[in-house]
């Protein structure tokens, strides 16, 4: 595999498969769509904005943020935490995990000077105190949210204490000489802006019942990406919702809000070039599936565009279905549905799959030998989704 290339920007994905001919597959960055999409993030969110490292921790995609002016960086594990301090000097990392081990609290807190911890059991606040010395910690309390939203992913399942235990929880952290905080996370790809209003009520009667007054309010994630075949509302009726909502709680104006987006901030920044190595009638076999970048596709309903480059000759303009199958040798490694592509599709052909920026290389595995790791970055613009 000829990967010996150093030449990382192209000016677009043709010029990619041009000079590379790779035969693996290629994440192609679109910095300035990534850029514009934070900053814009930003501008619209009422508070402060952490990226969830999580979702793309590629450096390449790390650098683009840090340039576009993200400072805050919602992190989860000792290793997300080093790799942001690590890189940005003037960073600020907060461990939004509830459940951490003894030696990684110790060191988040004494060798990366974390502050803010999230917790949702009363175990686990003890073990933060106990572990840190209890001094100017911010222990944000996760609130679960009603598994009735409209995710795709329901994260309430597994973390979150209920409203009332979320109450004693800020009032134990408070009686230790804490600040106290409150966060909640309504799942990922949330199409319903108002679940963020629910979520926020929910979140004021906690409040009330605790009795404390939080240093920080922390809306989550969850904002959506336009996936294709799939319409959400505007990210702005996402922002009018959380700014009712919080208008409505009447806090402190020296509250801290922060949002933590994942995916809407990196979805449509990249593209996956991948290559078809074999084609059975309707069936490709390509260099990238469901082990790899596109394991999202079968856990959540998702659907990406896809487009054919070839470099030299014609393409048939018939368009016609395609079932994609994945590199390892597992046969449940095909992505669901199909699609369309010229009918004369072949091998060596590549195929340019939209909209992996989120959860791709984050969630790829090395099975059999197949690891999707190069990056390059194309200045072009993404075609946008297509719509429902
Ligand atoms: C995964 C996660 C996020 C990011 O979620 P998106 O849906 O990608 O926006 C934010 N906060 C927490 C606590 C998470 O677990």
């Amino acid at each position: 595999m000829a990967r010996a290339s150093s030449k990382r920007r192209f000016s677009d994905v043709p010029a990619v498969a041009r000079a590379l001919q790779p035969s693996y597959p290629v994440y192609c960055l679109r910095p300035e769509v990534l850029a514009e999409t934070a900053r814009r993030f930003i501008s619209i969110f009422p508070g402060t904005v952490l990226y969830a490292v999580k979702c793309n921790p590629h450096p390449m995609v790390l650098d683009v943020l840090y340039r576009a002016g993200i400072r805050h960086f919602d992190t989860a594990s000792l290793p997300e935490i080093a790799q942001i301090c690590e890189t940005y000097s003037d960073a600020h990392a907060y461990f939004m995990h509830p459940v951490k081990g003894r030696a990684v609290i110790k060191s988040a807190y004494a060798v990366y000077g974390i502050r803010h911890f999230v917790v949702d059991h009363e175990s686990e606040l003890a073990k933060v105190v106990d572990e840190t010395g209890g001094e100017d910690l911010v222990i944000v309390v996760r609130m679960r949210t009603p598994t009735s939203l409209q995710t795709l992913y329901d994260l309430s399942s597994k973390f979150g204490a209920t409203p009332p235990d979320a109450a004693a929880l800020m009032r134990a952290a408070h009686e230790r000489g804490c600040k106290v905080g409150l966060a909640f996370h309504v799942g990922s790809q949330c199409s319903d802006p108002s679940s963020y209003g629910t979520a926020l009520t929910l979140a004021g009667e906690t409040i009330e019942m605790a009795g404390v007054e939080p240093a920080c309010l922390d809306v989550g994630g969850g904002f959506p990406a336009a996936y294709t075949g799939k319409s959400v509302p505007p990210l702005e009726d996402y922002m009018s919702e959380i700014r009712i909502g919080l208008k409505r709680l009447a806090l402190r104006p020296t509250v801290d809000v922060f949002a933590e987006p994942g995916r809407a901030i990196v979805a449509d920044s990249c593209s996956l070039l991948t290559q078809v190595q074999l084609r059975k009638d309707n069936r490709l076999y390509i260099n990238d599936g469901i082990y790899g970048s596109l394991s999202e596709m079968v856990q959540v309903d998702i659907r990406l565009q896809a487009r054919l480059i070839r470099l030299a000759g014609d393409v048939s303009e018939t368009m016609y279905p395609f079932v994609l199958n994945g590199p390892t040798c597992d046969s449940v490694d095909v992505l669901p549905g199909t699609f369309d592509l010229p009918a004369d599709v072949r091998e060596g052909d590549w195929i340019e799959i939209d909209q992996v920026g989120a959860y791709s290389n984050a969630l790829a595995t090395r099975f059999n030998g197949f690891f999707p790791e190069t990056f390059v970055e194309v200045h072009d613009e993404p075609p946008a989704a297509a719509a429902a």
